[in-house]
Formats: C-alpha cells, structure tokens, sequence
C-alpha cells in the first residue's frame, strides 16, 4: 500500500514487489478505503484528481551571471475541509505527477488527523547542493512571486520538505508578504519562531511517531517499560523518537544512519548519541558493544521497529525476517505494497506513517493558528495540544481497526476518507 516517492527510493526489491509513483499508490489507497465506506462513487472519482497543478517557469540569476530557468510546481489535490496544506521540495527528481500523488497524501493526512485543510504539494526541479545561498534565496523569492496567485493563509499554505527548511520559508514569506503589501506570516509554516514559527515543530514528527508507538504498546497490552525499540534513521524523526521513547522507559537497543547501526541489548544512551542534524552521520562513532548493519537494524527480536529514515526499506524480500510485532513508520512509505500483505498475514500490526509522523503537519496547524491570531503559544501548550490531537486520531482509527476488523493501515484511510466524503456531500457539488 504504502511506497514512497521516486525520490526518496534508495532500496530496490529484485523479487518483483512494484515500487509505484506516489500518485498510483495515493490512488490506490483511495480505491481501497473506499471498499469500507459507504461513499457516493461520484466523490471517490472526484478525490483521484487534483484540483490543480501549477506549473511554473522560475529564471535564476547564477553567481557568474548566467541565468538559468527551472520548472516549479504546485499541486493542489482538494480543499473541501479547507486550505491546501503540504511541502515545497527542492530536488532534482520533482515532478508534477510526483506533486499531485503527494498532495492526495497530505489530503488524507490532514483529515485523519481532523485538521481544516486540505491536501498540497510543491517543489522545483532543482539540485540544491548545487546552489549558493544566495541563488537559493533568489530561486525561492521568484518562486514565491510566481505562485502568489494560488497561495496564501486561507488558500494554499506550503512548509518546508526536501530540500527546503526554515530559511527557505522565512524568504517565501517575505517575497509574499512585500508584494501583498503587509506582513503575512500565515502564509507558510515550519517558518523560524522569531518570525511567527511555531516551538516544537522540527520535532513534532518525532513525538507524534513516539506517542503513536506508546499508544500501539499499550494497545498490546504491554508497557513501555518492557518494551525493546530499534530505529533505523537517526534523524528529525528517529531521533526525536528514540530519545522521547527512552525518557518513557522504553529500552533502545539499536539506532542506526545511512552508514550502519549500533546495537546494545541493554538499552543506548539516546540523548548522547548526536543527531543527523547535530553531527551527521556520526552514530557509528558512538561507544556500543556491537555495530550491525541498517538491514538487520529491521529484523531484530525486538517488540517494536520504527523505520525512520527513507522509503520502502521492508519488502517483499525482508517481510518474512520482521521479527517485532509492531512496525511503527516514522518515515513516509517505508512499507512496500507487497510487504505490506506479507505482515498482515503474520500478524505483525504496522501504524501508518500519515497516523504516526502527522504531528508535522498538526503542529503546521498550530503554528497557522498562532500566526492568524498573532500569539504565539508555549512549547507546553504546543506539545499538549499535540497529544490531544493524537490520542483523538488514535482513538478514531482504532474504533475503527475494531468495528471493521481492519489493518491500522486501511482503518487510518476509511477515518480519512470518510470526514472528506461528507464534507463533499454536505456541501454538494457546484454548479
Ligand atoms: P533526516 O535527514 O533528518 O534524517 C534521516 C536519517 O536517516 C539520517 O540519520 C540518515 O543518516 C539516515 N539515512 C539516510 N539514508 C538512509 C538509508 N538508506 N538507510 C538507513 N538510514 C538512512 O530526515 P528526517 O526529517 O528525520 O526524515 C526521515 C523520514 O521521515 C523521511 O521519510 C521523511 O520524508 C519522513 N518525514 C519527515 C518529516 C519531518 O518534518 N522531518 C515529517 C514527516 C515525515
């Protein structure tokens, strides 16, 4: 069900599991939900196409005076419950058709979650390595300039994505606001706090993935306290997990980043080990008694696996070797459609990555919040509230998992997908 976008593919299968675009597995996943909820087929047909796409031409200005034009896009799947919501990536791979399946995503995401909004996606097909800071900052101001027509606080409202981060939207949200004429903060999220960002929301993914993990645990009937956790990844998301698990009382026995992992049966030291962002790549410099590699770091006997770095790491050729009973995916599509089925069968539960990382996109909520009402809340606040939201969506999937008999994964869709189709039918279709 769940695979990632092109552009976040490193493993490839060999043993025939299909790695499809982010806009035939949204739109599978659609078709699927729809199976379990009584829908007006009129709606799901709407719901497989985007509102719209923007395609724009975006010249830059090089450093040695050249100038060069990129292609941006803005995808906007639908706005039924609200504005377009979603990432601006910066990667060489972008594509409009990339954009629009990840837009449906963030459709589904927002709704599971109850947020008002809808589902967007953007980005420029660029390298970003290959630009200065200075080009970076141009190529951002005319992509704000050429998109000004479609975005804004009540009508699409982009965050940082690959690529992209708080810089990028402190330049997008200036670019808008100089040429709209007032100061609009609202007009993007994952901006820096000084300029009406939100505290707690670079690690909100990371909390929500770990309050999803607890929530899964104690649904076992299990505690935290007994519980043995590996994490692929020691980034934003695995990171912030991994240490906020670990102040729970659930013993980390392994982490890992893109050059291996360290394994401990007693339980890291998460708070020491250095972050992707604090010192890249430096997990296997750490002191452990043994290293393993990112592959086995999957198939540890361990109760609970968070695969938390990039896309569709378990397939069909290592569905089989999952030991834990519960994969939580702290990274979007790391769960291929086939090995998807595999766990299924052998009864390994797995929490979907738009239950688990939504608290990206809910603390995003949190900081439009803050920017229309023009206060800004504590990192308390931020984060008690981001635990409501949680445990509500929780437990509206898990009603669901128990009236239905369904996977986390299909009841997480049938929760989304339901909320979108009785806004549709509530306010009807125009003219
Ligand atoms: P990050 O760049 O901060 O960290 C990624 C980590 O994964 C690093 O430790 C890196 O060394 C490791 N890694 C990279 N390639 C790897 C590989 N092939 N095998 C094993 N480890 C590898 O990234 P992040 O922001 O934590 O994002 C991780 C995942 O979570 C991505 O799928 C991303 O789309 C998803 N996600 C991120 C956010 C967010 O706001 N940060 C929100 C929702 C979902």
């Amino acid at each position: 069900m769940s695979t990632t976008p092109p552009t976040e593919t490193e493993a490839k299968p060999d043993s025939g599991d299909t790695l499809d675009s982010a806009l035939v597995t949204a739109r599978r996943q659609l078709e699927r939900a729809a199976t379990h909820v009584d829908v007006d087929p009129g709606v799901i047909e709407r719901l497989k196409h985007p509102t719209r796409v923007q395609q724009v031409t975006v010249p830059l200005e090089r450093e040695d005076g050249t100038v060069e034009v990129f292609t941006g896009y803005r995808a906007q799947h639908d706005d039924v419950r609200g504005p377009y919501k979603g990432g601006l990536r910066y990667h060489p791979e972008v594509t409009a058709e990339e954009c629009t399946g990840l837009s449906m995503w963030m459709t589904w995401k927002c709704a599971v979650m109850d947020l008002p909004f809808g589902g967007g996606k953007g980005g420029i097909a660029v390298d970003p390595k290959s630009l200065t800071d200075g080009e970076t900052e141009r190529l951002t101001r005319r992509f704000a300039e050429e998109l000004r027509d479609v975005v804004g606080p009540t009508k699409d409202v982009p965050a940082p994505d690959m690529g992209t981060d708080a810089q990028t939207m402190a330049w997008f949200m200036d670019a808008y606001s100089m040429q709209q004429g007032e100061t609009i903060p609202g007009v993007v999220t994952g901006k820096p706090p000084v300029i009406g960002g939100s505290y707690g929301r670079e690690a909100a993914p990371g909390r929500s993935t770990a309050i999803a993990t607890r929530e899964a645990i104690d649904y076992h009937n299990q505690e935290l306290s007994n519980t043995t956790i590996a994490v692929q990844g020691f980034g934003s998301v695995g990171a912030n997990a991994a240490r906020l698990l670990e102040t729970w009382g659930a013993t980390i026995v392994a982490v890992s980043d893109v050059n291996g992992a360290i394994y401990d049966p007693n339980g890291l030291a998460t708070h020491e080990i250095p972050t992707h962002d604090e010192e890249p790549e430096a997990v296997l410099e750490q002191n452990a008694p043994e290293t393993i590699s990112n592959e086995a770091v999957l198939e540890l006997d361990v109760d609970v696996v968070i695969p938390a770095a990039v896309g569709n790491v378990i397939t069909a050729d290592n569905a089989d070797a999952i030991a834990a009973d519960i994969v939580v995916e702290g990274a979007n599509g790391p769960t291929t459609f086939a090995a998807d089925t595999i766990l299924d069968e052998r009864g390994v539960t797995v929490i979907p990555d738009i239950l688990a990382n939504a608290g990206g996109v809910t603390v995003s909520y949190f900081e439009w919040l803050q920017d229309i009402n023009r206060r800004q809340w504590s990192l308390e606040r931020v984060n008690e509230e981001l635990e409501e939201h949680m445990l509500d969506a929780w437990a509206n999937v898990r009603e669901e998992v128990e009236a239905k008999d369904l996977t986390w994964r299909d009841a997480t869709y049938v929760v989304a997908l339901s909320r979108i189709a009785e806004a549709k039918a509530t306010r009807g279709l125009w003219p």
